[in-house]
């Protein structure tokens, strides 16, 4: 489970979130300028809290459960799957978990109430009467049919009594209405096949799969095993392969596909017993339901995450989620900055300049077993460290050959710039870097110059810093020989930062003295209008629509 995050409204809540947050493990979030001192700070709390949920993070907030639930109820879709969100009163005498008994809600009432001699307000009935969720039970155990707990609860409530079958603690120790002939039937089994008529059927987690190689075809011959003696897929706890080897891609995401962690061995697991050996892969079984985090390590991973422009909402969920299960944010300081803070993770912060080895550095982190993020800023695979990373990883193939790659896109600067400046980019254009740290000058202007020629729209990044001022003006020198001094230009600065400047002139205009490296230019074609609505505000476009022969043509998309 991620990390709860503590919300506080206020001042008052804002001591209570700081005093509460270190007995869940919680990071604590306050509203800007009201509730002071917290690991996180937010502007919108609707934004915040939606963020939060979205993300899968246990939500326990600070403050009137009404206000969770008006902020929460457009979003609640699927109850075995949101996190558990709980309100505390502001003097921490009462948690009330709101949402989330499915996935751990109740326990993490009683747990908090417990810490803080607390009132827990559960109202499930089963988990008031019963002590516990039939539908929801603990880690090592998976519910076969779901769909039937509902109504295995209700018949109990109304005074059935039930049986275990097979063993399980945390049922045996529950205020279940238990009795050896009881007419509910609970049955705690490994093996696959039909639910008893009526009551539940659950899988302890006691069976794990060493394989001799990480090889996707081994996966299918899993499944051969696991049919053969009558094993429930769901009794799996991890698959195992050796340490050291290579991890072909297409293995870790099969076991991916069906949940199931991977755990690196540098022995055989001698716990349990051996119950079966195929080609390839043997299974073997424990007396009761273990931790996969037990047994070896976990294999590695670096995501090369791109941050957006700047603005929360330009982070995209999939890089966000990326952030949030990292170990450790590596890249350049000034975009770590960036980075949503979370307590536990380790951040590598460098200079700009020294991209290899710092995507090296990541993936032999990755190597020890760690979840690594490399970012950048924008989209990571403009002028950005996904380059870097697979430079790394091209020149030494066979190097950390555990580590996982994965590349998750962001919004770049030109796309936010074009957005606020309407659709300057809306037909073809070419992107070039003005930075010749690492490519020629001459590279760099004789594409310019065809791209100018050509009448590409320009997005033009890095186009100057504090010592690289010369070459934006040969630059300009460049377009305004291809370009007539009309031609509409736009300086977007910061772009959903603070101090966002988005200002629109005519390449005649432009000076190159007020340029620097947080801004891009955006040069338009010969065909970009400008135009500036009733309201005031100017628009820049290119338009799609070309004539040809007189006849006007659209391409749709
Ligand atoms: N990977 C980044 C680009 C990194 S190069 C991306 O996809 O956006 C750095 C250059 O990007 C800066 O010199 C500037 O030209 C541009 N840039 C990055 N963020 C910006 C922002 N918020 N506003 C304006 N320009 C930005």
């Amino acid at each position: 489970m991620t990390r709860p995050a503590v919300i506080a409204f206020n001042a008052a809540g804002a001591e209570l979130a700081a005093r509460v947050a270190p007995l869940i493990d919680g990071e604590t979030f306050g509203l800007e300028g009201r509730a002071p001192n917290l690991d996180q700070t937010f502007a919108d709390a609707g934004a915040q809290v939606a963020d939060l949920f979205r993300a899968g993070r246990p939500i326990l907030g600070v403050c009137a459960a009404g206000i969770l639930i008006r902020l929460l109820a457009p979003l609640l879709k699927d109850k075995r799957a949101e996190p558990p969100v709980l309100a505390l009163s502001d003097d921490g005498e009462i948690v009330v978990p709101l949402l989330g008994g499915l996935t751990g809600g109740d326990a993490l009432a009683r747990g908090l109430a417990a810490a803080l001699d607390a009132t827990p307000a559960i109202t499930g009935a089963g988990a008031r009467r019963f002590g516990l969720v039939l539908e929801s039970p603990p880690p090592g155990y998976a519910l076969a049919n779901p769909d039937a707990a509902k109504a295995v609860t209700s018949d109990l409530l109304a005074g059935a009594s039930a049986r275990i079958e097979g063993e399980a603690p945390w049922l045996e120790a529950s205020d279940l209405p238990l009795a050896d002939d009881g007419v509910v039937a609970l049955r705690v089994s490994e093996l696959a096949g039909e639910p008893p008529a009526g009551g539940l059927l659950y899988h302890p987690k006691i069976v794990a799969a060493e394989f001799d190689r990480a090889d996707p075809d081994a996966v299918e011959r899993l499944d051969f095993a696991l049919a053969k003696l009558g094993l429930a897929p769901q009794s799996l706890v991890f698959a195992a392969a050796p340490d050291g080897a290579p991890v072909d891609h297409r293995f870790r995401a099969l076991l991916a596909a069906r949940g199931l962690p991977l755990r690196l061995l540098d022995r055989r697991i001698e716990d349990g017993e051996e119950i079966l050996q195929e080609a390839g892969v043997r299974l073997r079984r424990f007396a009761s339901p273990v931790a996969a985090g037990d047994y070896g390590r976990a294999p590695g991973r670096v995501t090369v995450v791109g941050l957006g422009p700047g603005a929360k909402g330009w982070l995209a969920p999939e890089a966000a989620a990326a952030l949030d299960r990292a170990d450790d944010l590596v890249g350049y300081e000034g975009y770590l900055a960036m980075a949503p803070e979370r307590a536990g993770q380790r951040r590598h912060g460098s200079d700009n300049r020294v991209e290899i080895e710092r995507a090296r550095a990541a993936l032999a982190l990755a190597a020890q077993g760690r979840e690594v993020a490399v970012v950048s800023s924008g989209d990571s695979g403009v002028f950005g460290m996904a380059a870097a990373v697979m430079e790394a990883a091209a020149a030494e193939p066979a190097r950390w050959p555990s580590v996982a790659i994965e590349v998750t896109p962001g919004i770049s600067a030109m796309q936010a710039a074009a957005a606020r400046l309407g659709a300057p980019l809306g037909h073809d254009f070419a992107v070039i870097s003005l930075s010749d740290l690492l490519k020629p000058w001459e590279t760099i202007a004789a594409r310019l110059d065809a791209a100018a020629a050509a009448d590409f729209a320009l997005a033009l990044y890095n186009p100057a810093s504090l010592r690289r001022r010369q070459q934006l003006v040969d630059a300009l020198e460049i377009v305004r020989r291809r370009r007539a001094p009309g031609t509409p230009v736009a300086l977007a600065r910061n772009v959903g930062r603070e101090g966002e400047s988005v200002r629109v002139m005519t390449l005649g205009e432009l000076d190159p003295a007020v340029v620097d490296m947080r801004t891009m230019i955006v040069v338009g074609s010969s065909r970009t209008r400008v135009f500036a609505r009733s309201d005031g505000r100017v628009w820049m476009y290119t338009p799609r629509v070309y004539e040809l022969d007189g006849q006007a043509l659209t391409q749709d998309g």
